[in-house]
């Protein structure tokens, strides 16, 4: 992989020992979901550091005036779902930002025996509700595992035949380096928030060492 300067990866310890956990094969569901909250909070406060925001000044109860900011971007944020793994890692997100608006995709790749080298997967969209993304919007598009690209790119299309935001930020717990490949070919100006890039995908397109499948874990 190319040395991307559009790849964030948050390597705050807090993240890095969440992360640990959801890795770990004997996490139950509950903490599994737990932790992608956990994990969603801390990647809101990251995003929120790269937000444009705007000097106030407020009067303090002594009297005094005091500087401050405004966080102007998250006033326009749209988050968009992507069942089913994403659902707690966005109740994290909307925790740091809360005035966020909300969109869900319902898509799943189909996986029929082995899916190497070309890890093309076919995507089933079975629900999509896309509401109304303004130029000034930070777009969120939250997917956990970014693995070949194939659910994330079908996803992206979607919304960006549309819409044309301000930023669009694919924010994830784990990306695989084809996957991450793909989509900053495909769209040069997207932003990547992840929490670990792995080593790669195994035939069936998981992610090594990965944490196995992030839906399956969190909900059964
Ligand atoms: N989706 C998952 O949940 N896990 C992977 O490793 C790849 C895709």
């Amino acid at each position: 992989m190319k040395n991307l300067p559009n790849v964030r990866v948050l390597d705050h310890p807090l993240a890095q020992e969440v992360l640990t956990t959801l890795r770990d094969k004997n996490t139950g569901q509950i903490s599994f979901r737990k932790g992608l909250v956990k994990l969603g909070r801390l990647m809101g406060i990251e995003i929120a550091r790269t937000m444009s925001c705007r000097e106030v000044e407020v009067e303090t109860p002594t009297g005094k005036i005091a500087k401050g900011i405004l966080l102007v971007d998250a006033q326009n944020v749209m988050i968009v779902n992507v069942l089913r793994a994403a659902v707690p890692f966005v109740e994290g997100l909307l925790k740091v930002l809360p005035a966020s608006r909300q969109s869900v995709v319902s898509a799943k790749r189909i996986e029929e025996g082995i899916a190497a080298p070309n890890f093309n997967f076919r995507i089933e969209r079975s629900y999509s509700k896309i509401s109304e993304i303004y130029p000034a919007d930070t777009l969120i598009v939250a997917d956990p595992m970014l693995a070949s690209g194939s659910t994330l790119i079908a996803v992206i299309d979607e919304i960006l035949k549309r819409y044309s935001p301000k930023r669009t930020i694919v924010a994830c717990v784990i990306a695989a380096p084809l996957g991450i490949q793909r989509i900053v070919d495909r769209y040069p100006g997207i932003e990547i928030f992840t929490v670990a890039v792995d080593e790669g995908l195994n035939e069936h397109g998981y992610i090594l060492p990965g944490l196995g499948d992030a839906g399956d874990r969190a909900f059964g």
